[in-house]
């Protein structure tokens, strides 16, 4: 543990040079700091050498736990030959490896590996490959794109042009591209208003309205399959996906799937999309790409799309688009050895009963009186809270209410983070079911504290 004056000082200096992302610093400099020291598995220690629970993956990529030996170990083994070197010109053993096993493990298809650093990367990677494939096919009105309301790609420019949600996206809207909107099949709130899922996906009309009028000016459609998660971990009904992927062939639209949250497990199986047999074609990775380790992320596309940048050099069908850190060998290493304890592990299988063990536990909440919905996909869970359980209103979203829960459990040794007035659920993969009820019952504790206060 650290002395007194030197963890008054980190205090000091954090609100003193430090501008948090997504954050009110006015809010954020009236408050102590908590500071992270070191984590050992599924729990994370701070300064004062208290431990909590990382209910929140530390940002919903940790999978292996923090500090993990296997995942550790190789990443020192490549620290001692070399740490970084450029993918523009050579290449280097790590990124081919992983690359080699990124395709094997893929939906089938999905064979060209494209490095980058972070889930924004990625899209903005897959936005401009999908819209450059139709200028090399020579389909030069295709420069629009689809996305879904409440989807979230990413904070750079381009991804926020195909961003859903109001709230990030809205202010820096004269700045971005053409892209229209279709309805997000948000079922607890159902755009057309439909109280059961027997609703035939009605919801698919929206977006094959948009599709009948402007396929011709769309180059793609883009979208998070299953689960909307920043846009408040929306859980899509069965056969959605299927379904837009459906229309994107019948009106030649590429497909580009945003698996950054839930690639790598999060959903109960390798990648979301495998859930429904369908293969996009072009897919972004990142979040758990390497248990949480390190900034990397990958674009995966088809031999299609790749074949259509290759020409003579004159012809400039080359891809302009690379990063300094591009494939980090660093970053690739611990990728490797996280796939490595996906196997050795086996923790697909080691899932089944944990996702099964929520799935029941959960039902318990929905008696709370501020308990709008709940719902669970895989690993990954959410519960809404509203203000008036028979009309669904909302609390106001200044009143914070999730995070004044999150503050609560953060008493109880549980650090979660949430959207709004929706609580994430989101553990690291491998939490075992003690520490599960645990976790579940401070949230639901929580909940109870604090909506109790409010009603
Ligand atoms: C987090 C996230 C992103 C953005 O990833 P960053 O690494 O934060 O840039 C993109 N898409 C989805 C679905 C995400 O959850």
């Amino acid at each position: 543990m650290l002395d007194k004056t030197y963890k008054e000082q980190l205090q000091i200096w954090d609100k003193t040079y430090l501008w948090h992302p997504f954050t009110q610093m006015q809010d954020y400099i009236k408050e102590t700091p908590l500071i992270i020291e070191e984590g050992r598995g599924i729990f994370l220690k701070d300064i004062d050498g208290k431990e909590y629970l990382d209910g929140v993956s530390s940002m919903w990529c940790n999978l292996h736990g923090h500090c993990r030996k296997e995942i550790n170990d190789a990443v020192k083994r490549q620290l001692d030959k070399v740490a970084h070197t450029t993918l523009l010109g050579p290449s280097n053993i790590p990124s081919i490896l992983l690359a080699k096993k990124l395709a094997e493990i893929a939906p089938e298809g999905l064979e060209k590996v494209f490095y980058s650093d972070n889930g924004s990367t990625a899209n903005e990677v897959a936005l401009k490959m999908a819209f450059q494939y139709w200028q090399h096919k020579g389909c030069k009105d295709k420069t629009e794109f689809v996305a879904l309301q409440y989807g979230y790609h990413g904070d750079t420019i381009g991804t926020m042009s195909v961003g859903g949600i109001d709230l990030y996206h809205k202010a820096f809207s004269p700045l971005y591209f053409k892209t229209s909107f279709a309805p997000s099949p948000y079922c607890y709130r159902c755009p057309l208003g439909k109280q059961n899922k027997d609703c035939d996906l009605q919801c698919l009309g929206g977006l094959e309205d948009i599709l009948k009028e402007k396929a011709d000016r769309i180059a793609a459609l883009i979208m998070e399959p299953l689960v909307q998660g920043a846009g408040g971990m929306i859980i899509h009904p069965k056969g959605y996906l299927s379904g837009v992927a459906a229309l994107c062939k019948k009106y030649n639209v590429l497909l580009i799937l945003d698996e950054v949250l839930t690639g790598f497990g999060r959903t109960g199986k390798m990648f979301a999309c495998l859930h429904e047999g369908v293969v996009p074609d072009i897919m972004a990775l990142s979040k758990g790409i390497n248990g949480g380790y390190m900034p990397l992320a990958a674009t995966l596309s088809t031999q299609e799309i790749y074949h259509a940048f290759l020409g003579e050099f004159s012809q400039v069908k080359t891809f302009f688009h690379g990063h300094t850190y591009t494939g980090n060998p660093l970053g690739c290493a611990a990728a490797l050895a996280s796939l490595g304890l996906f196997e050795k592990d086996d923790i697909l299988r080691n899932l089944e009963p944990k996702i099964k063990y929520v799935y029941d536990k959960l039902k318990s909440f929905e008696s709370l009186e501020h308990v709008g919905d709940v719902r669970q996909c895989g690993l990954i869970a959410a519960v809404e809270l509203v203000k008036d359980k028979t009309t669904k209103e909302p609390y106001p979203w200044e009143e914070r209410i999730g995070v004044h829960v999150c503050l609560e459990a953060k008493k109880h040794n549980l650090l979660i983070r949430p959207l709004g007035h929706i609580i994430v659920i989101m553990p690291p993969l491998i939490i075992g079911i003690d520490e599960l009820d645990r976790m579940l019952d401070t949230i639901y504790k929580s909940i109870e504290i604090v909506t109790g206060k409010n009603s």
